[in-house]
């Protein structure tokens, strides 16, 4: 077997994978072999289109959940389980930005919206995987992994009116340097994807006057686009080729910012 062989066959679940980065690692993996749960929050009839784009060798379903949810981060994670067989590698990718609000700006609503789309998710989805992680790795004689979504934003702070999600993100960060030393004896590998400026939905807000100015401050003079993103979660995924990497943040910004 080769590094490229690794993921064949592998069990993966990964959150808000409907669109932008989430869809485009989601098809890199499936094209590696693996078997995928896809997931979003939109209805089946809604998410049609997109297994429609899956046509490769691996095999992929979907599955409806709302992350803001605990009960509904349980039962996405037994579904798609119950569907994959287990689970090898989850990727905690779905998440966003919630609107923006200045500080004085931000009410209770606000507040648990953002936090509980950026932080609930990746807390919860991870608590309910972690036995099918676990049993994975034991199985195996390899490591499982677990891969979230962080943000540059998580390192400057976020743009204007993002402080929650910034400050979800860098939660998001953190909260696996304390997993990775609570699960390294249960051969559970925890790392970080962190996305500079990714031309997705996500900026969908943004004039060209804006995109230009942001544009500026990139070394390479350009948003990223999510297939550039996607296969730093392919890397990680594969215990072949990443099997002593844990508890690291790897940063796909262009050059915008170099921590
Ligand atoms: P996107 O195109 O808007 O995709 C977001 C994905 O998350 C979709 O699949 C969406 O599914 C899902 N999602 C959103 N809210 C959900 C909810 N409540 N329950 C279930 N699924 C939900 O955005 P993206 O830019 O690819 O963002 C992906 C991740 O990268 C996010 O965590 C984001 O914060 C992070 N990020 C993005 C950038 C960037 O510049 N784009 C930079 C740094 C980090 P449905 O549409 O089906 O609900």
């Amino acid at each position: 077997m080769t590094m490229f062989d690794d993921l064949k066959g592998k069990k993966i679940l990964v959150t808000g994978s409907t669109a932008g980065i989430g869809l485009e690692a989601a098809k890199l993996l499936a094209g590696a072999g693996a078997k995928v749960a896809i997931h979003g929050s939109r209805s089946p009839e809604a998410a049609q289109s997109v297994l429609e784009q899956f046509t490769s060798d691996g095999e992929v379903a979907y599955f409806q959940a709302d992350v803001c949810s605990s009960a509904e981060c349980k039962d996405l994670v037994e579904a798609a389980a119950d569907y994959l067989g287990g689970i090898d590698v989850l990727v905690n990718n779905a998440g966003g930005l919630g609107g923006r609000n200045g500080l004085e700006s931000i009410d209770d609503d606000f507040f648990d919206k953002v936090v509980d789309l950026n932080i609930r998710s990746v807390v919860m989805v991870t608590k309910y995987a972690i036995p099918f992680l676990r049993r994975s790795a034991e199985e195996s004689g390899e490591t499982s992994s677990v891969i979230s979504t962080g943000s540059i934003a998580a390192r400057e702070g976020g743009g204007p009116g993002a402080s929650l999600y910034g400050g979800s993100k860098a939660m998001v960060h953190n909260l696996h340097r304390n997993w990775v030393k609570e699960f390294t004896k249960d051969n559970i590998r925890f790392n970080t994807v962190a996305p500079g400026t990714i031309d997705t939905a996500f900026h969908e807000d943004k004039d060209q006057g804006t995109r230009d100015k942001i544009s500026g401050t990139i070394a390479m003079g350009r948003f990223g686009t999510s297939e550039e993103v996607a296969s730093a979660y392919v890397y990680l995924a594969s215990h072949a080729m990443s099997g002593y990497v844990t508890g690291q943040v790897l940063d796909v910004n262009g050059g915008q910012m170099c921590p």
